[in-house]
């Protein structure tokens, strides 16, 4: 395909859409039900309908009897840990191999000219970034995904949570799973703000953020405690009525859906002339200028607090213009503590 069609490239060789991204019709004001029902299938194609298909085929072939899941051993936590370890190997795997390792759609929509094995880090382990990533995922990402949905199911298990069953009410949970993303998004938005705060920052999110060009492998390349805030995402099913299939798009949703955040790519090219949207290009601006797109957007939460970037020139330029404004509150914070200090000397 000819990505020059829906973008331009610069001398760098960094691809740009030439659109802006939108912002998701939901919650804009005044609601118009044309661009509703325009954006409509992109809510359920094809992401959001993996991921709630791959949750009903975990709770149909993998999922242990609830009669096993009553009780914590470690048999039952090990295979699930197992098989998380598999999907994820194969799913972060196929990116990988299609787009990085065999480059088959070479540098069309990529965001960042260049690919991360081409520029060594000493942010990284091992001075790779790959292979920090890979570690990261498996050591850290999915055991606190498995413990969160471990914990999940045996509380579903126990009857410490309320479980409703499809058949008894299928309108509201059907309601709640058009609803997962945007748990996803206000969870997601709120835990990155908080962890975007200095401190935590420094010693937690930084990791996340080592990746400036991310690629598949950075979805769930983030510090043990990103792990445990991000994927914290599923207990809400523990305390709204729910149903464990939910619970398990929600996680699903938290780890698959990473993915096209991170490909690193505007669209997948599937076939000779058809491409996927990956949505990524709010997020590859907030690996880029860190304190921008907190959210991907489903909520306008970034367009209310001020920091969203759709990658048009004017939302560059308000970027800029919010950053001028905080340093000179720093300068002006600076001076003030100077003065203050010189009259006490003086005095
Ligand atoms: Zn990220
Ligand atoms: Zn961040």
């Amino acid at each position: 395909m000819d990505d020059l069609k829906f973008g331009k490239r610069n001398k760098r060789g960094d691809w740009a859409p030439s659109e802006p991204v939108a912002l998701a019709p939901l919650f804009r004001l005044p609601f118009s039900l044309k661009a509703f029902l325009a954006w409509l299938p992109h809510y359920f194609l094809p992401w959001n309908a993996l991921f709630a298909l791959s949750a009903v085929a975990y709770w149909a072939w993998i999922i242990p009897p609830v009669e096993t899941m009553q009780t914590l051993s470690w048999g039952w936590p090990l295979y699930l840990y197992a098989v998380n370890a598999v999907a994820t190997f194969l799913f972060y795997g196929a990116f990988e191999l299609q787009l990085y390792v065999l480059k088959r759609q070479e540098r069309r929509f990529k965001y960042n000219g260049k690919f991360p094995a081409e520029q060594k880090s000493k942010a990284f382990w091992f001075e790779s970034q790959n292979l920090d990533n890979i570690l990261r995922t498996f050591l850290s990402g999915v055991t606190i995904w498995t413990a969160c949905e471990i914990v999940v199911l045996w509380a579903f298990a126990n009857g410490y949570a309320p479980w409703l069953a499809f058949a008894d009410h299928p309108v509201y949970l059907a309601a709640l799973a058009l609803m997962v993303p945007i748990i996803h998004e206000f969870h997601f938005f709120c835990v990155h703000r908080l962890i975007h705060t200095p401190f935590l920052y420094k010693w937690v999110h930084s990791v996340h953020h080592n990746s400036v060009n991310p690629s598949p492998w950075s979805s769930l390349s983030m510090h043990p405690v990103e792990h445990l805030l991000y994927f914290a995402t599923v207990f809400y099913h523990l305390v709204i009525p729910s149903n464990p299939i939910l619970a398990l798009y929600q996680l699903h949703y938290a780890a698959f859906g990473a993915i096209p955040g991170h490909v690193g790519f505007d669209k997948v090219e599937v076939g000779e002339d058809h491409a996927v949207d990956s949505h990524a290009y709010a997020h590859y601006l907030h690996h880029k200028y860190f304190e921008v797109n907190y959210g991907d957007a489903l909520i306008p939460l970034d367009k209310w607090f001020g920091t969203w970037h759709d990658g048009s020139p004017e939302g560059e330029a308000r970027m800029n213009e919010r950053y001028r404004r905080r340093k000179e509150k720093l300068a002006a914070a600076e001076a003030a503590k100077a003065d203050r200090a010189g009259q006490a000397a003086n005095s």
